[in-house]
């Protein structure tokens, strides 16, 4: 298996406080890793970082083999970040919220519809505009958007969260299958009963350091 993710003494900083103070970890391809840990530990700043949207102040970073120090534009083309905000345009209809990801890396209606299932969405709501869709059913078209991507490296920001039942076990099964077509996962979850019975390994983050958990 080859790495997808690896940080050596990584830091990561916001004005002059180090939210990630030295991380060294590396996550392999195929895997779904689970990071575990208190308010403010430094989760979604590893996501951030991951997804090429932070810059990184020390030590060394690669993400899908490329150097994040020196190419986090090529990086930020190549996963699928799905943060707290779920970086939708509210004027737009699901589809065309679909259909922008979609376009962008050669996929079709019939591709756009299929995300739609995935997650839930139903068929009526293809023409409803994101700003009267109810708070889950944003994440639910959110999570569609990632699925006609078909990143390589899915990273997942508290991703459960507002989603009712069907929702979250609709977003495992689908990341159970992202991961059966060959991509990684890396998110972070305080539903930790249900996280551990989706990850294939778990890190603990704490005061900006990650450990095996
Ligand atoms: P977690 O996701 O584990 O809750 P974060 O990565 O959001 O933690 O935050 C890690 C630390 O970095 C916290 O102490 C937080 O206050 C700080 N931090 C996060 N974002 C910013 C920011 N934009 N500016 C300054 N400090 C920040």
């Amino acid at each position: 298996m080859s790495e997808v993710i690896s940080f050596v003494d990584t830091v990561i900083v916001y004005d002059n406080f180090p939210a990630v103070a030295g991380a060294t970890f590396s996550v392999a391809s195929g895997e779904i890793v689970l990071l575990q840990g208190p308010n403010g530990a430094g989760k979604t700043t590893l996501l951030r970082a991951c997804a090429g949207l932070l810059p990184i102040a020390r030590g060394k970073a690669t993400v899908l083999g490329v150097d994040l120090k020196s190419d986090r534009a090529t990086v930020r083309s190549q996963v699928g970040m799905l943060g707290h905000s779920n970086g939708l345009y509210q004027d737009l209809t699901v589809a065309e919220n679909i259909g922008f990801w979609s376009r962008l890396v050669g996929a079709g209606n019939d591709d756009i519809a299929q995300a739609m299932r995935l997650m839930g969405l139903s068929e009526r709501l293809s023409e409803v505009k994101v700003s009267n869709l109810s708070a889950g059913q944003r994440r639910r078209c959110a999570l569609a958007t990632l699925i006609v991507r078909r990143a390589r490296l899915w990273l997942l920001d508290e991703p459960h969260a507002g989603l009712d039942a069907d929702g979250r076990d609709e977003l495992d099964k689908t990341l159970r299958s992202a991961r059966d077509a060959g991509a990684t996962v890396v998110f972070a979850s305080h539903e930790i009963e249900r996280a551990k019975a989706l990850a294939t390994r778990s890190f603990k983050v704490e005061g900006g350091v990650v450990g095996e958990a």
